[in-house]
């Protein structure tokens, strides 16, 4: 089989099974094999490892997975490709088309049913990009036994994974992500190497696991501290706290207490603050308000 991800090729697929793409499914198919290489190169893939694909589509990135990879387990939503990725992936044994929502899937389950004898795992995706940021919360919050994600998607969602404290983009997104993550961006992709082409540029970002994870305290509270901090984000730290913790407004002075004890300014804003400044607050606050 030739390669998918060419426009020719793709053409020639969607006319053999009279195919409409759904835009509501974020349906962009990848037509440009030096995007695919790029992503494969970059992944570390061996003849070892097991993939986690979302959204094999009609199997444009698919079908170089399963050249490299030991196994690879794709997740794909929308039914009418099941027929579409039978016959383009005819080819390769090593593929596990499983016709489900990843939002809904037992991800952990599944990988030991079809990964259970690969030396490491590790998803690789052009992702849907309406639900990018639950698919990746999802599974970063799942504990998997993932080593690493290598991920397409909106250039101003993986904008956010990989900012630093103080830039426009950082939040507590950025936060959560590079909790769990080391993060790093691998290339920016212009909109003419999709079919059809999507209203924005894309990026790929690298999420290499954290062998260890940071001491931040009590983990929910940490994050809700962070929320918290950015629930306005023109306003200062002291500002946002005031307004959500319960009755904050009379406690002014003992939240400003709390944040200078942690050397950090009241009148800052949230997003010039690290993970571990963050993680100094929680540990110095007993129990955040439900
Ligand atoms: N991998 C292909 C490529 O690069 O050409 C297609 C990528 S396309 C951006 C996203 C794919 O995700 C589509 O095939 C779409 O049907 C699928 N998808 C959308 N929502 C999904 C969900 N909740 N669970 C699994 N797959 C989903």
């Amino acid at each position: 089989m030739r390669d998918i991800a060419t426009p020719t090729k793709t053409k020639e697929i969607l006319m053999k099974h009279n195919l409409q793409m759904k835009k509501s499914l974020g349906q962009n198919f990848l037509v440009d094999t030096n995007i695919t290489d790029k992503i494969i190169r970059s992944s570390d893939i061996n003849n070892n490892t097991g993939v986690i694909e979302i959204g094999p589509g009609i199997g444009s990135l698919t079908q170089q997975l399963a050249k490299y990879a030991k196994t690879v387990m794709a997740y794909e939503i929308d039914q009418r490709l099941l027929p579409v990725l039978e016959d383009t992936l005819q080819d390769y044994s090593n593929v596990h088309i499983l016709n489900q929502d990843i939002l809904k899937a037992d991800v952990s389950a599944d990988i030991k049913l079809y990964l259970n004898d690969v030396e490491e795992v590790i998803v690789v995706a052009n992702l849907p990009y309406y639900i990018t940021t639950p698919i990746i919360m999802n599974l970063l919050e799942a504990d998997l036994p993932v080593q690493r994600y290598v991920v397409m998607m909106q250039k101003e969602v993986g904008e956010r994974l990989v900012a630093d404290p103080g830039s426009k983009s950082y939040g507590s997104l950025s936060i959560a992500v590079q909790y769990y993550t080391d993060v790093s961006q691998v290339m920016i992709v212009p909109k003419n190497v999709f079919m059809p082409p999507p209203n924005v540029d894309s990026i790929v970002v690298k999420l290499e696991k954290k062998s260890d994870l940071p001491d931040v305290g009590p983990i929910k509270q940490c994050f809700k501290l962070v929320r918290g901090a950015f629930n306005q984000r023109r306003k200062t730290i002291l500002n946002n706290y005031q307004s959500v913790f319960v009755d904050g407004k009379s406690h002014k002075e003992s939240i400003k207490e709390w944040l200078l004890e942690a050397d950090i300014d009241p009148k800052i804003r949230g997003e010039v603050l690290t993970l571990e400044q963050y993680s100094k607050l929680n540990k110095l606050l007993n129990n955040y308000p439900e």
